[in-house]
């Protein structure tokens, strides 16, 4: 069971969107879940490493700060995940992580993912920027989080902006699927971080009754690219227990996509992908990572050679 949790700011705003509610609202459908549903989608565990984090891809160490976030998704990959019970990083567990980014070279990247980063106080984050800072002067961070959208005023804090503005290069990846999102308070953070100089990207989730609609799709990635975000990543929902009233058949998904492609610039349009279920990395899907439909469903062949199936799925009825 995933308990329900929102934010003072999403209980406000879930009363006058339906698409917020759908997203953060309990429903009893997720009490139904589907055989090859997975409580680990992304095969997260088959890589795990130096306690925290997973490393996947040789140039890019992905690491789980924490388990907590400000509000739940209830269409979450990691809603079932061992992760969710973890408070923050330790001293002994950034002192994991420092001592394997000393020690793996390749590593360019880290990626700061959870549960949502930004739940972890202030004073933490110092430890945490510093060590990694004192570890890896050169690579890059990125920070995963949905608190643009679920908990806005956590950047209004000062000392929390000038610590990441004083790291080096640090990505923010938001997480925002739907234009009514974008409050003034969200938008007044994004602006906030941009302006002291971090680089914006955003992932979306393609949700059934929620954004799975050029016109919304459109006009969220459009107000994005606005705002100075880029749009990087639209994801086919992954095949978490209990989200399957969430999932857009693929073959529908990818008509939506093709149809998008006319009504935004190169620069609003993400990438479509999908991770291969059970583990095997994200894969773009478009040729030649996605093959024709068959048996099995649709095959999925990672840049790296690693391959799997996505069903397609019946388009049942959105309420
Ligand atoms: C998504 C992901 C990354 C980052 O992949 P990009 O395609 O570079 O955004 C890195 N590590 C893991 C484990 C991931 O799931
Ligand atoms: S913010 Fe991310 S990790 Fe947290 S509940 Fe939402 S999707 Fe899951």
């Amino acid at each position: 069971m995933y308990p329900e949790k929102l934010t003072t700011h999403l209980e406000a705003l879930a009363l006058s969107s339906r698409a917020v509610a759908a997203m953060f609202r309990y429903d009893d459908r997720e009490k139904a879940t589907l055989d090859y549903e997975l409580a680990d989608p992304l095969g997260e565990s088959r890589h795990a490493v130096a306690g925290r984090a997973v490393h996947q891809y040789p140039d890019r160490l992905l690491v789980h700060v924490t388990g907590r976030c400000a509000a739940h998704c209830r269409y979450c990959f990691r809603r079932s995940g061992v992760h969710r019970a973890c408070g923050p990083l330790d001293e002994r567990e950034t002192g994991l992580i420092q001592d394997y980014l000393k020690g793996h070279d390749q590593i360019k990247e880290v990626l700061l993912s959870g549960g949502d980063p930004f739940t972890m106080g202030t004073d933490l984050w110092e430890y945490l920027l510093d060590g990694i800072r004192q570890a890896r002067p050169d690579i890059t961070v990125r920070i995963g989080t949905r608190m643009p959208v679920s908990d806005p005023v956590r950047f209004e804090d000062n000392r929390l902006i000038q610590l990441l503005a004083d790291h080096g290069v640090v990505w923010i990846m938001t997480h925002i699927n739907h234009s009514d999102e974008l409050t003034a308070e969200t938008k007044a953070s994004l602006e906030r971080l941009r302006k002291n100089g971090l680089s914006l990207a955003n992932q979306t989730v393609l949700l059934k009754g929620v954004n799975d609609e050029v016109e919304v799709l459109a006009r969220l990635f459009t107000t994005l690219v606005d705002l100075g975000v880029k749009p990087y990543y639209l994801f086919q929902g992954d095949l978490a227990l209990g989200t399957a009233h969430f999932r857009v058949p693929l073959s529908r998904a990818l008509a939506i996509v093709n149809e998008l492609r006319r009504h935004v610039s190169g620069l609003a349009m993400p990438v479509f992908a999908v991770d291969i279920p059970g583990g095997g990395g994200k894969v773009p899907l478009c040729p030649p990572w996605l093959g024709a439909p068959g048996k099995k469903g649709w095959p999925l062949t990672h840049p790296d050679g690693h391959t799997g199936f996505y069903p397609e799925e019946k388009d049942g009825p959105v309420k």
